[in-house]
């Protein structure tokens, strides 16, 4: 999609608001008793940061942008992101993919993919990402921690800084796609993103859940979330659905899906159910490992799982 219509709502905004660079921004019934109406109306909100062309300037090389979202941590995110790349680069030699972590407070794609400690060069256009395979480039926050148990734990303005660094200042190639693992939640952060990428091609949103009722309840909010900002979303993954039992091969359920789980939640919102992925050790081990999951172990129920996954996510996306 070429978001160039998406919304600017802020989090605080009133449940209508119009956007902030709208017309009747500040000024339509729905702005009444909002906390941005003065700033709105005074058309200073109006003027777009540079920083918005200059990012669609850098990810012009990029054919789809797709964003990794989930209403909580430890859902699986990184996981789906790292593999979404991954299985990506491997089905396809010719595919040029990029894995993006602004996951700022958690950064775990250099872990997952055995990157740690890698140093990130700069030159004067920017820095260079690192490159796992030779069509798969990776940038990560981590990558610029100088220890990796440092807490990430900016606050609100240095964190948005750094995020419009990452989109404006890393150097990638052409792209047949970026993957971007976001932090989770929907947070001043994630509308800054949303913003930043207003001008690139954003594809959509794959966004990741469990399927207990706590952790959907967070993925409504997440799809209201692309909703209201013009952010179409591609579909929801249903990650630790079940565990298949290494033994027996026999399934059961760890977290009954009580209130239908994802696919119900999926029916009711209209937005596609891209897969289930079961909890598996030997995902675990392979992303300890920083290895490709669909490629290790092929005839296993989480690859076919991947590999729908994938295969939905290309099929709504640029040739
Ligand atoms: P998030 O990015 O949402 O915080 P992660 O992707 O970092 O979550 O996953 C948290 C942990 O759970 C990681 O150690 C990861 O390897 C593991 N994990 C995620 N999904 C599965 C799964 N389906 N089966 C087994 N382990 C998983």
């Amino acid at each position: 999609m070429e978001s160039s219509s998406s919304k600017n709502v802020p989090s605080n905004a009133n449940e209508s608001c119009p956007g902030v660079g709208s017309d009747t921004a500040g000024k339509s019934d729905a702005c009444a008793g909002c906390p941005n109406q003065t700033v709105c109306s005074s058309g200073e909100a109006q003027k777009e940061d540079p920083a918005i062309a200059e990012i669609g300037e850098k990810l012009k090389n990029v054919k789809n942008v797709i964003l990794v979202l989930s209403g909580k941590g430890g859902v699986g995110k990184s996981t789906v992101s790292t593999q979404l790349a991954l299985s990506l680069a491997h089905q396809d030699e010719n595919c040029n993919v990029g894995l993006l972590d602004i996951d700022i407070c958690g950064p775990s794609v250099p872990r997952m993919l055995g990157l740690e400690g890698q140093e990130v060069h700069q030159s004067n256009e920017g820095w260079s990402p690192v490159y796992f395979e030779d069509n798969l480039a990776v940038m990560s926050i981590g990558f610029l921690l100088p220890n990796k148990d440092d807490a990430v734990i900016w606050r609100g303005p240095r964190k948005n800084g750094l995020i419009k660094q990452f989109l404006t200042d890393v150097i990638w190639e052409e792209l047949d796609y970026l993957i971007i693992d976001t932090p989770p939640g929907t947070s001043d952060e994630h509308i800054s993103i949303i913003q930043y990428l207003k001008k690139a091609p954003v594809t959509g949103a794959v966004i990741v859940t469990t399927p207990q009722e706590v952790a959907l309840s967070d993925v409504r909010k997440e799809i209201n979330f692309c909703k209201k900002t013009e952010t179409p979303v591609l579909g929801v993954v249903e990650n630790m659905s079940g565990f298949v039992c290494p033994n027996c091969a026999c399934q059961s359920e760890i977290f009954p899906p009580v209130t239908g789980g994802a696919a119900k939640m999926c029916e009711d919102m209209k937005v596609q159910m891209l897969g289930r992925v079961p909890l598996e050790p030997k995902l675990l081990l392979s992303c300890e490992a920083g290895k490709c999951f669909i490629a290790q172990h092929p005839d296993t129920v989480t690859a076919k799982a991947f590999v729908e996954i994938v295969g939905k996510v290309k099929a709504a996306s640029k040739k």
